[in-house]
Parts: C-alpha cells; sequence; structure tokens
C-alpha cells in the first residue's frame, strides 16, 4: 500500500534537485522507479517527498573522452542499463559493463533502471558492481555542500551500502581508457534473478601472453563488492593457462565476506566464487583466441 500522502518534485536542475534533498529529511531520489515503488508499497520506506530526477537531462547519455592519444568514457546516472547493454563502444572495450547490465533483471527491469539507481539501491549485490571495480571506474556525486569523486572501491562499504549521503545524487560514472579485454559471469538466482555470484574479469596481456594488468571484481550475495586481491596476484606476471587460472580459482575468496543468506551457505558461495572467477578467466582466454 502506497503512503496517503506523497510530495512530487521533479527539478530541472542539478542544484534544486540537491537542495530538495537537503531541505527535506523525508525526501528520496527517484530515477526508474523500479526498486522504490516496491519499498514504498511494501512499507520499507517511509518516504514523504519523491524528487523524479528524470528531468535533468544533463545526467543522460554515454560520452566517449578524449585521454592523450586514447579514449575513456563518461556514462549519465540516468542512463538505462538496456542502453548500456547494447552501446558499441562499450561492447567493444568494456565488455564487462555491457555484460552485466544485459545480465540484470529482465527487459522491462533493463529499460526502466538507470544506472544511478542500480548503484544507490542494488550497491554490493547488484551485477554492475563487480564490472565497475573491474573497469577501474570512478562515480562522481553532487551533494549540498560541493562534489565527490570515488573510486568504486571506495563507493561499495563493508555493510552491503554504498558510501552515499541523504542528499548526495550520482551524477557520472567515468571509465578510464583500457586495453584490457573483460567480461562479466553470473550465477544467477532462478527466483529473484538477482546474482548469488557475479564475477568480472578485466586483464590484458603483454606481447609474450604474459598478464601485464588484472582487475578482478566479486559482487552479489556478499557483504562488500570488492576487488579480488589474492586472485589477481596469483595471475599477474603470468601465463593466463589452467594452472594459473586454477590458483586463481583456489584464492578467489580469500577476504571476502559474507551476508547471511537463506539461499546459499557461505561455504558454498565460496566454493561458487572459485568457479565463477575460473568461468570467466577461461572466457577471456578463449575470448583472445
Ligand atoms: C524482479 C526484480 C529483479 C531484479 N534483478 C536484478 C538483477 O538481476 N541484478 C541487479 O543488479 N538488480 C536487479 N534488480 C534490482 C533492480 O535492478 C533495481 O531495482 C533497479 O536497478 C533500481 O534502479 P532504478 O533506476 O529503478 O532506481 P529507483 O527505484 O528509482 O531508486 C532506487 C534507489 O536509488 C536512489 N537513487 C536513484 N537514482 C539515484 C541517483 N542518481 N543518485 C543517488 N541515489 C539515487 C533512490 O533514492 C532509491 O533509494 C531486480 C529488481 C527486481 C524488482
Amino acid at each position: 500500500m502506497l503512503p496517503s500522502t506523497l510530495n512530487y518534485a521533479a527539478p530541472t536542475t542539478l542544484g534544486a534537485a540537491v537542495d530538495l534533498l537537503a531541505s527535506h529529511p523525508d525526501a528520496v531520489f527517484t530515477a526508474g522507479s523500479y526498486r522504490l515503488l516496491i519499498d514504498l508499497k511494501m512499507q520499507r520506506i517511509d518516504a514523504g517527498t519523491l524528487v523524479d530526477l528524470r528531468k535533468l537531462t544533463e545526467l543522460y547519455g554515454i560520452a566517449s573522452v578524449e585521454e592523450g592519444a586514447a579514449y575513456g568514457v563518461e556514462i549519465g546516472a540516468m542512463t538505462a542499463l538496456s542502453t548500456l547493454a547494447n552501446d558499441v563502444r562499450l561492447l567493444a572495450h568494456y565488455g564487462a559493463l555491457a555484460e552485466a547490465a544485459s545480465a540484470t533483471g529482465d527487459a522491462q527491469i533493463r529499460n526502466m533502471a538507470a544506472l544511478g539507481g542500480t548503484l544507490a539501491y542494488d550497491a554490493s549485490a547488484g551485477d554492475v558492481a563487480a564490472a565497475l571495480l573491474a573497469l577501474d571506474a570512478v562515480i562522481h556525486t553532487h551533494h549540498s555542500k560541493g562534489q565527490r569523486s570515488l573510486d568504486a572501491a571506495d563507493f561499495f562499504t563493508s555493510d552491503g551500502k554504498t558510501a552515499l549521503r541523504h542528499d548526495e545524487i550520482i551524477t557520472m560514472v567515468a571509465l578510464p581508457s583500457t586495453s584490457a579485454s573483460s567480461i562479466y559471469e553470473k550465477f544467477t538466482h532462478p527466483a529473484t534473478l538477482e546474482a548469488i555470484i557475479g564475477v568480472a574479469a578485466a586483464v590484458t596481456l603483454d606481447d609474450a601472453g604474459r598478464v601485464a594488468a588484472c582487475r578482478l571484481g566479486v559482487c552479489g550475495s556478499v557483504a562488500q563488492a570488492k576487488r579480488l586481491s589474492a586472485a589477481e596476484a596469483a595471475l599477474l606476471g603470468g601465463a593466463l593457462d589452467e594452472a594459473a587460472i586454477a590458483g586463481a580459482a583456489a584464492s578467489a575468496a580469500d577476504g571476502v565476506e559474507w551476508l547471511p543468506s537463506l539461499q546459499a551457505s557461505a561455504e558454498y558461495r565460496a566454493h561458487r566464487l572459485g568457479v565463477m572467477t575460473a568461468r570467466a578467466l577461461r572466457r577471456l582466454v578463449k575470448a583472445q583466441g
């Protein structure tokens, strides 16, 4: 049941949106509203004012950004996941993010859900979280006292939430230029469609076929979306062969903390994380021929 009284505002500037949140402790942003309306109906949150972000035109779209001789991309926070899943630049250079967006929910969710709403709500559980960690993303925000740029590793906090303040709006996600190949592998819960475990991998090989750079990110039923540092260390400097992949899989769960879950025990999820890490790396090897 929706609350009997709900105020609504649709600001046309970022400043007005942030001011509304700062001056109304009971206000919340709404983007695609996919999750927010469910939470309101289920009375999981107690909001008095909805601040609709859909009129903030500067928060839409994907732009290429020159970085010396290469290009990175900047993605507006209101860009729909379906746009990310089909963007040719992302598919060519940031495959992990295109695949993670494509693996999120179903077509209706991907058409409605915005990147910013997904990051703010799903946090460590969201498919895109692992991809942003693997791709070294920076999350840009505005709040009533200024702006922040947060590395993905600092954005996802250890309680399964984010570093966002109440009046802070995600405006843009920046991905640096990269020569890495990247992919996303998901072990999906069959009923909720959400990730029990998701692993994103971004790997650069040198001319001799050794791992010159490597970033692995995990999301899903974990306490914190984070990089898999032990598995990355196991891969760096060596060939990306079966022995190295087995070593990375064996150490993937080192340092990962688990949320209580009725879906799967922590032991099972730790095992599954190794399996998904190996699967992601094998697919990268195959893709690189
Ligand atoms: C059936 C179902 C299946 C799903 N499956 C998956 C899945 O497989 N993988 C997955 O990752 N997720 C999944 N989800 C979650 C879904 O992707 C999210 O609910 C959705 O992405 C939220 O995006 P939204 O734009 O609709 O956000 P909204 O519902 O509008 O907002 C969500 C939250 O984010 C805040 N917010 C919105 N935009 C911003 C912003 N720019 N800055 C700061 N705060 C903001 C809002 O205040 C609110 O708290 C599923 C959800 C459902 C209902």
